[in-house]
C-alpha cells in the first residue's frame, strides 16, 4: 500500500493518465509487450512506475526498470517518484553513468538507457526486473533503439524460461510504427495504448519575418514583451545551449531584477555580473539597446488563420475573454534602465545542470513574481514544468552531425522538426489554455522536416556494433533495429574494428560486393572483449587494453578521459558584450595560452602535444584540488575536469577488476611521464588512432593557396588544418596524428600530436 499525502493525491487525479490505470495494467497483465501514446505531460512517466508498483511487480527482490533518454529525466524523476509515493530513495532510485542511489531495498529504478544496455552485457536476461519501462521511445536515442532490438528478444526468451518479463514502450507522439509496424522487431504487432490527455487549447503565434542570426536577441525582445504585456503566467523559453541559455538569465535578470533573497547559487552564477555592475552602471546609460518591431507580429484578423494553429484538440476554454494576446498593440518600448517594478524569476534549465538547480523549476516562483524558464530542448518532453501559459520557440536545436564514413563531425544549430515545434507549443497548455510564440514564420514551418530522423541513422556506429558483437550478435546486420543504419556505416563500423583487432580478420575470398561485406559476421576477439568493458569508443578502449605496459595506464586513461569529456578549455574567441570584456577576454586568453605552454612540457613530451597539454591540465587541475576558481582562472570549463575526474575513476576501477595483476590506484595529481613512458604513450595513442594521421602540405607540393598550412588526410579529398587552439598550430610538424576532425569554417584537426618522421 502506497500512502500519499493528500495534495499529491488531489495533483494525481488531474492526470490523464490516472483514468486509463485500469486499461493500462490490464493490457500489461494480457501482453508481453505493450506500446504507450501520451502527450508529454500526461502522467507517463510519473505514473506508471507507481501503477506498477501498486499492482505488485516490484515485489520479491525483483525490480521495475525505467529507462530515459537523458541522465536529468533519471533524477529527477526518480526524485518526483519517490515523493509522490512517499518512499525513501532507497526504494525509489536513480543509476546514471556515474552515480546512484540505488540500495538493496531499491524496487523502482530510473537508470538512463546506456546503463541498462551495459545491463544486459553482465546479464543477456536481466533476471533482476519483472518490468522495463523504455520511456521517451519518441526521442529514438540510439541506446533506446538497441534496448527495443535487444529486449524483444529477452521477452521470448524469459517466457521460455517461466520468469516472464514484461516490456513497457512509452512515446509522446503517436509516431511509432517503427517499432509496431515492424515483423522483425515483434512479429505480432504489440497492442498500442493512447491516452488522451486535457491538453488546453494552445494559440500560436508565428512571426511575420524570420530572424537571419540574432534569435537569442529576438527571444529576449519577446519575453520583454510578454512580461509587460500580458497577464500572468510563467513562460518558458527555448534556446539551444547552455551558453545561449545563461547568457539570456542574465541578460532577463538585469533588465527586471527581482531583489527577493536568492538561493547561494543564484548568487554564485551572478557574481561576476554584480562585481562589474557598479562600474559599468554609467556606461550602460549610454549603451543602445535593440529596439523593438513592434510591427513584426501578424494582425491575425480572423479570416488569415494560416498564421494562427491551435496545438490542442480540445475547447477553447473562455480565451476569448483573454486580452489581445498578439503583442502587436502600440506598447511601452523598452526601458534602457533596468525595471525592478517587474520582479522576473529567471531560472536555467539544460542537461548538464546540477539536479538540485534543474529541481527549482519545479517550485513555485516567489509571489509577485513570474516565473521565467529558459531551456534547451530538455524541456521539450523530459521535464514538464508546472504552471507554463508562454512559450517562447527559437526553431533551433543545436545537434553533432557526423558523416558516417569519414567520422567527421560538427556541431550545428539547425531547424527543428514540425513535430518538436508541436511539443514545444503543447508545453504552454497544461493548465490552461495558452500560448506559443515562434520566432519564425509559418513559411519557414512549413519547410521543417515532419519529424526528426532516429540518431542511429546520423551518426557512425563503430561502438555499437562492438557492444553487439560482445553480446555474441555477429551478424550485426540481421539484428532487429527499429530503425537500421545505412550499409555504408555498418560497412565501415565493421572494417575499423577489425583494424583495431577487436573482430577477427575475415578470410580473404577474393573480392566481395558490398551486400556481402556487409553481410560479413566476424566475431569478437579477445581484445575485443576487453575494448567492450570500457565505457569509451572502441579506439580510446584499445588505447586502455594496451596501456597496462610500462607503468602507462594511469596516463593512458587520463588521456582518454580527457579525450572522451572532450572540449575541457572554455571557448575565449566570443564575441565579447563590451571593450572592457573584450580586454578581459584578451588577458584571460593570454594567460591560458601560457599555461598550456607550460602543460606541454619539455623535451620529447613536447611530440605528444594537446594531449600533453590535457595530462597537464588535469594534474595541475587536480593538483589545486580542483576548484571552480582554479578552472575558471586557467580558462578550463570546471564541468568537464569534473566529469574527467569520475571517468578516470570509473576506468581505474575497469581495468582493476579486469586484470587482477594490477591493481591501480588512482593518484589524481599524477608524476609527469618520463621520457620513455612518452614514448611508449605516443605508441599506444597511434594504436587507437592509426588512420587518424594527416601530413603536410609542402610549399612545392602547393598548388592552391586554400592548401596553404593544410594536411592531407588518407580519408579526405579536401584540405585539413591544425585547429588554432592546438598548441602545435604553430608549429606545423610535418606528420601529425588527431583524435578528431570538427567542420566549422574548415576542417579542424582536434587533440594533435605529432608523429616522428624516421
Ligand atoms: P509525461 O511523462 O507523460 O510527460 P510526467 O509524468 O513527466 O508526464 O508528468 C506528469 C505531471 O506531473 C506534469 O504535468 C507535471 O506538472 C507534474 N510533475 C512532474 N514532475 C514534477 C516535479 N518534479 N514537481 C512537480 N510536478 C511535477
Ligand atoms: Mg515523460
Amino acid at each position: 500500500p502506497v500512502d500519499r499525502t493528500s495534495e499529491i493525491q488531489e495533483a494525481r487525479l488531474k492526470l490523464p493518465i490516472l483514468a486509463e490505470e485500469q486499461v493500462i495494467m490490464e493490457a500489461i497483465k494480457e501482453n508481453p509487450v505493450v506500446v504507450l501514446c501520451g502527450e508529454t505531460g500526461s502522467g507517463k512517466t510519473t505514473q506508471v512506475p507507481q501503477f506498477l508498483y501498486e499492482a505488485g511487480y516490484g515485489s520479491d527482490n525483483d525490480l521495475i526498470g525505467i529507462t530515459e533518454p537523458r541522465r536529468v529525466a533519471a533524477v529527477a524523476m526518480s526524485q518526483r517518484v519517490a515523493l509522490e509515493m512517499n518512499l525513501s530513495h532507497r526504494v525509489v532510485s536513480y543509476q546514471i553513468r556515474y552515480e546512484g542511489n540505488i540500495s538493496d531495498e531499491t524496487k523502482l529504478k530510473f537508470m538512463t538507457d546506456g546503463v541498462l544496455l551495459k545491463e544486459i552485457q553482465k546479464d543477456f536476461l536481466l533476471q533482476k526486473y519483472k518490468v522495463i519501462i523504455i520511456d521517451e521511445a519518441h526521442e529514438r536515442s540510439v541506446y533506446t533503439d538497441i534496448l527495443i532490438g535487444l529486449l524483444s528478444r529477452i521477452v521470448p526468451l524469459r517466457k521460455k524460461k517461466g520468469k516472464p518479463l514484461k516490456l513497457i514502450i512509452m512515446s509522446a507522439t503517436l509516431r511509432i510504427e517503427d517499432f509496431t509496424e515492424n515483423k522483425r522487431l515483434f512479429p505480432a504487432p504489440p497492442p498500442v495504448i493512447k491516452v488522451d490527455s486535457r491538453q488546453f487549447s494552445v494559440t500560436v503565434h508565428f512571426n511575420k519575418r524570420t530572424p537571419l542570426d540574432d534569435y537569442a536577441g529576438e527571444c529576449f525582445r519577446k519575453v520583454c514583451k510578454i512580461h509587460r504585456m500580458l497577464p500572468p503566467g510563467a513562460i518558458l523559453v527555448f534556446l539551444t545551449g547552455q551558453a545561449e541559455v545563461h547568457s539570456l538569465c542574465r541578460r532577463l535578470r538585469k533588465n527586471f531584477p527581482y531583489s527577493g533573497k536568492k538561493l547561494p547559487e543564484e548568487e554564485e552564477e551572478d557574481s561576476q555580473e554584480a562585481m562589474e555592475k557598479n562600474k559599468k552602471s554609467k556606461q550602460r546609460k549610454h549603451m543602445k539597446l535593440p529596439k523593438i518591431d513592434l510591427d513584426n507580429y501578424s494582425a491575425m484578423p480572423l479570416d488569415e488563420g494560416d498564421e494562427d494553429r491551435e496545438a490542442g484538440e480540445e475547447e477553447d476554454d473562455g480565451e476569448g475573454s483573454d486580452l489581445d494576446l498578439d503583442l502587436d498593440d502600440e506598447g511601452p518600448d523598452e526601458d534602457e534602465k533596468p525595471d525592478s517594478s517587474l520582479p522576473l524569476f529567471v531560472l536555467p534549465l539544460y542537461s548538464l545542470l546540477a539536479p538540485e538547480k534543474q529541481a527549482k523549476v519545479f517550485r513555485p516562483a516567489p509571489s509577485g513574481t513570474r516565473l521565467c524558464v529558459v531551456a534547451t530542448n530538455v524541456a521539450e518532453t523530459s521535464l514538464t514544468i508546472p504552471g507554463i501559459k508562454y512559450v517562447v520557440d527559437c526553431g533551433k536545436v543545436k545537434k553533432r552531425f557526423y558523416d558516417k564514413v569519414t567520422g567527421v563531425s560538427s556541431f550545428k544549430v539547425d531547424w527543428i522538426s514540425q513535430a518538436s515545434a508541436n511539443q514545444r507549443a503543447g508545453r504552454a497548455g497544461r493548465t490552461e489554455p495558452g500560448h506559443c510564440y515562434r520566432l519564425y514564420s509559418s513559411a519557414v514551418f512549413s519547410d521543417f522536416e515532419e519529424f526528426s530522423l532516429p540518431e542511429i541513422t546520423r551518426r557512425p556506429v563503430e561502438d555499437l556494433v562492438l557492444q553487439m558483437k560482445d553480446l555474441n550478435i555477429e551478424k550485426v546486420v540481421n539484428f532487429p533495429f527499429p530503425t537500421p543504419p545505412s550499409a555504408d556505416a555498418l560497412i565501415t563500423a565493421e572494417e575499423l574494428l577489425i583494424s583495431l583487432g577487436a573482430l577477427q580478420d575475415p578470410p580473404k575470398v577474393g573480392r566481395l560486393n558490398d551486400l556481402q561485406k556487409a553481410k560479413l559476421s566476424s566475431p569478437i576477439t579477445a581484445l575485443g572483449k576487453t575494448m567492450a568493458s570500457f565505457p569509451v569508443a572502441p579506439r580510446y578502449a584499445k588505447m586502455l587494453a594496451l596501456g597496462k605496459q610500462h607503468d602507462c595506464l594511469p596516463y593512458i586513461i587520463t588521456i582518454v578521459a580527457a579525450m572522451t569529456v572532450r572540449e575541457l578549455f572554455e571557448e575565449l574567441d566570443r564575441p565579447a558584450a563590451s571593450d572592457e570584456e573584450k580586454e578581459k577576454l584578451k588577458g584571460k586568453k593570454a594567460r591560458v595560452l601560457q599555461m598550456q605552454k607550460i602543460w606541454a612540457g619539455q623535451g620529447q613530451a613536447q611530440k605528444l602535444g594537446d594531449l600533453m597539454v590535457m595530462l597537464g591540465a588535469v594534474g595541475a587541475c587536480e593538483y589545486s584540488g580542483l576548484t571552480p576558481k582554479f578552472c575558471e582562472n586557467n580558462g578550463l570549463r570546471y564541468k568537464a575536469m569534473m566529469e574527467v575526474r569520475r571517468l578516470r575513476g570509473q576506468l581505474t576501477t575497469t581495468v582493476n577488476s579486469l586484470c587482477s595483476d594490477v591493481q591501480l590506484f588512482l593518484d589524481p595529481k599524477m608524476s609527469p611521464p618520463t621520457e620513455s613512458q612518452v614514448t611508449y604513450l605516443r605508441q599506444i595513442v597511434m594504436s587507437g588512432l592509426g588512420d587518424h594521421i594527416a601530413r603536410r602540405i609542402s610549399s612545392e607540393e602547393m598548388l592552391d593557396e586554400k592548401w596553404k598550412n593544410a594536411y592531407k588526410t588518407p580519408l579526405l579529398e579536401d584540405p585539413v588544418f591544425i585547429h588554432p587552439s592546438s598548441v602545435l598550430f604553430r608549429q606545423l610538424p610535418e606528420f601529425v596524428v588527431y583524435q578528431e576532425i570538427v567542420e566549422t569554417s574548415k576542417m579542424y584537426m582536434k587533440g594533435v600530436s605529432t608523429i616522428e618522421s624516421e
